[in-house]
């Protein structure tokens, strides 16, 4: 935490901003104060205090963290457009650009947090991205802003509290994390963890105070320890005892299942110094004093996290027996480690502030572009704090590059954070040498080597395992293409379909007219119109309305006349249709020699339900997406099914069924068994049939076997 001590007045705002920055605009501040206070005048906070103690408070935050005068200034006016009659306009005259523009953002900002919805949150928080991907110091006043609301937090009702407890702990925080600003994110933590579980924080609190003395002796021996060794060894270098903060304690416990206790009895202490090369010599010594514990030495000096923390970190056994973890760093990396992004933000170095934003930032920026064609708010959402959450494995290339990627990443993950191609043909895996499954969960330190081939096409199922944002992006990004053209050709054919049904120029498909006859869909293009039949939005019928006769008179021209030959495809034939998506819905599992309909669905081909399935119902459907279909005589092919029997708990039944089964020439897919409580078995069969004939005959055959109480097909999932 940074110097967090009120200064509640303009004074001592003035005289603070004096000491860090001779040469800052003080005008400017005073100037802006005694607007802020003008418009606030009528205002009170919920806790009865002036108004204006709080974008006091704001710009007082602002100056511990050392910005140009002109982002304080912003601090002190960022309600005014928001609660009172200024324009941004009136801001721009009397302020000039660069305050408007801040000014601005921060209004546009804080309309969002008035929505309330999921959706609009959701929304809210995109649009807050946008806006601190153009500027970072709209940004870290909305950090102070927060901060100084969650300071005064206790004036609020419970709710309320609690909400935005929660969105601090969620967003804000890991927010604060990912830009590097260490001190933000423990005291937005801290905080959070205070209001959302009270009792919980009382007492870890209560616990950290009653060891708090005896851990601070402790400290300061090992710590004199390190100083007579480091000067001995002629480095310099500054020692410091570190308490963890509270919710660093709390979630220690709750990752790693283990009691206070066992979290506080490590030791935490950081040494700073001055060059990288005295960082390791460091670490060496220490390594030398005490024996480290293995798997705990961790290199962020060569290997920087993707907020750019640097430091060496390792954990050894001090004197008592206890765990010590050091932490050691040059004062630049420690400087970037507290402040972060803010550091490049500071009144001196503002120039060059625009490029290193970049490292910071460029994440965000790919985050952004990446989601720019996400309509759906909630999944950009998601995107964002599965990419701000901290929790990060090291795997390596062949090459032993190091690659970091979000925890519980896979192979696949991996290869989209090598190359789009990569991902998009990656067939296999080896991780330290040996083959593994796509999904396979990568760890620490392992070595993974991508198989490709030419002929592989990512799949929606990936989406159930990856992790990382870049590769659910991509994978949607290629689903989506390959849905579109798909869609692209089954509406083309559909129309084709509906235009031979109906007696009509074929041609006409390739029409004007056809796509000036529907553009009430807001349809443009023949491809637009195909996509759209294809998606099921509008039905093929609709399509070609305008050109049928009258309604009445829209005869389907006869049968005979209207097939050639059916082509085949996965045994389903839709007549006069071939080379498109089917799919066996998965709600009844039709099988041939079942009456079937074809339902057009949105991206997914035609999915084939047996006609009494009830997602077909006539209430509840849009009879303009169904469509002919039937079996096509393929003998050869065979049909998962499911078949359920109940039987009395007696030693060769499944030996008997088994037999039974096979000779229907009937091959068993996968079989699950389990025990009822009233000492009966259930076994629940997945086997392959041509069709229900020989399904049913399974089933009759099955019942008839001694012990069995019933045997019955299972129509859902
Ligand atoms: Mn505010």
């Amino acid at each position: 935490m940074t110097g967090t001590k009120e200064v509640s007045t303009i004074n001592g705002l003035i005289d603070k901003v004096f000491q860090f920055n001779p040469e800052a605009d003080l005008d400017v501040l005073r100037r802006a104060y005694a607007y802020s206070c003008e418009a606030h005048l009528k205002q009170k906070r919920k806790g009865g205090e002036p108004f204006i103690e709080h974008p006091l408070a704001v710009a007082n935050i602002l100056s511990d963290m050392r910005l140009d005068s002109n982002t304080i200034a912003a601090g002190l006016l960022h309600d005014t457009v928001e609660d009172t009659g200024t324009t941004v306009e009136e801001v721009r005259d009397l302020f000039g650009d660069d305050i408007a523009f801040l000014v601005e953002g921060l209004t546009k900002l804080s309309k969002m947090e008035l929505k309330k919805k999921e959706e609009a949150q959701a929304e809210n928080f995109r649009k807050m991205f946008l806006a601190m991907a153009e500027n970072i110091r709209v940004m870290l006043i909305k950090f102070a802003d927060r901060l100084h609301n969650m300071r005064t937090l206790e004036h609020l009702p419970e709710d309320r509290r609690t909400s935005i407890a929660q969105e601090t702990l969620e967003i804000y925080a890991p927010l604060a994390n990912r830009l590097g600003i260490g001190w933000l994110k423990t005291e937005f933590e801290d905080l959070s963890f205070m209001y959302l579980m009270p009792d919980t924080f009382r007492e870890l609190k209560r616990k950290v105070t009653k060891k708090g003395k005896e851990q601070k002796e402790y400290l300061d021996e090992i710590a004199k320890i390190v100083e007579a060794h480091l000067k001995e060894a002629g480095i310099p270098g500054r020692v410091i005892g570190r308490v963890k903060h509270l919710y660093g304690i709390f979630s220690k416990m709750q990752k790693q299942k283990i009691p206070f206790e066992l979290v506080y009895d490590v030791i935490a202490i950081r040494i700073i110094t001055d060059t990288k090369k005295n960082c390791y010599m460091i670490m060496g010594l220490i390594h030398s004093l005490w024996t480290p514990v293995p798997g705990r030495f961790k290199d962020f000096i060569g290997a920087p996290k993707s907020n750019l923390y640097q430091s060496l970190h390792t954990t050894v056994i001090g004197p008592r027996g206890e765990k010590i973890e050091f932490q050691i760093r040059t004062e630049d990396m420690n400087k970037i480690a507290e402040e972060g992004i803010a550091a490049h933000w500071k009144y001196k170095d503002s120039r060059l502030s625009k490029r290193r934003d970049e490292e910071y930032i460029s994440w965000l920026r790919e985050l952004v572009r990446m989601q720019k064609d996400t309509l759906d708010a909630r999944e950009f959402l998601e995107a964002v704090k599965g990419d701000i959450l901290p929790d990060v494995v090291y795997v390596f290339t062949p090459e032993g590059d190091i690659i970091e990627l979000p925890q519980g990443s896979t192979p696949v993950d991996f290869a989209y954070s090598i190359h789009t191609e990569i991902g998009n043909h990656c067939s296999g895996a080896k991780v330290n040498g040996k083959i593994v499954q796509l999904r396979h969960r990568l760890e620490n330190g392992d070595s993974v080597e991508i198989l490709t081939s030419p002929i592989q096409k990512p799949s929606r199922d990936w989406l159930k395992f990856v992790k990382s944002q870049k590769a659910k992006a991509r994978i949607r990004h290629w689903v989506k293409t390959d849905e579109r053209k798909k869609s692209l050709e089954l509406g083309k054919e559909l129309i084709e379909k509906a235009l031979k049904k109906y007696g009509l120029n074929k041609d006409l498909i390739k029409s004007k007219e056809i796509v000036e006859a529907v553009s009430q869909f807001k349809i443009k293009t023949h491809d637009d119109l195909f996509i759209a039949v294809g998606y099921g939005r509008i039905s093929p019928l609709q399509a070609i309305n305008k050109f049928l006769p009258e309604p009445e008179k829209a005869e389907p021209v006869s049968k005979k006349k209207e097939t050639g030959k059916p082509k085949h495809v996965s045994g389903i034939t839709v007549k006069g249709i071939d080379n498109i998506m089917f799919n066996r819905a998965k709600c009844c599992y039709p099988l041939p020699g079942e009456k079937v309909a074809g339902f057009v669905t949105r991206g997914r081909g035609v999915s084939i339900h047996s006609v009494d399935c009830a997602t077909l119902d006539v209430n509840t459907i849009d009879a303009d997406r169904l469509v002919d279909v039937e079996w096509s005589g393929d003998k050869e092919k065979t049909y998962p099914v499911k078949v359920l029997v109940y039987t009395i708990d007696k030693p060769g039944v499944l030996a008997e069924m088994s037999a039974v089964i096979s000779s229907e020439n009937v091959n068993l897919s996968h079989i699950d068994a389990s025990a009822t409580s009233d000492k009966k078995a259930r076994f629940n069969f997945t086997m392959e049939v041509k069709d229900v004939a020989q399904l049913n005959s399974v089933i009759k055959k099955l019942s008839h076997v001694s012990g069995v109480i019933e045997a019955m097909r299972v129509k859902s999932r």
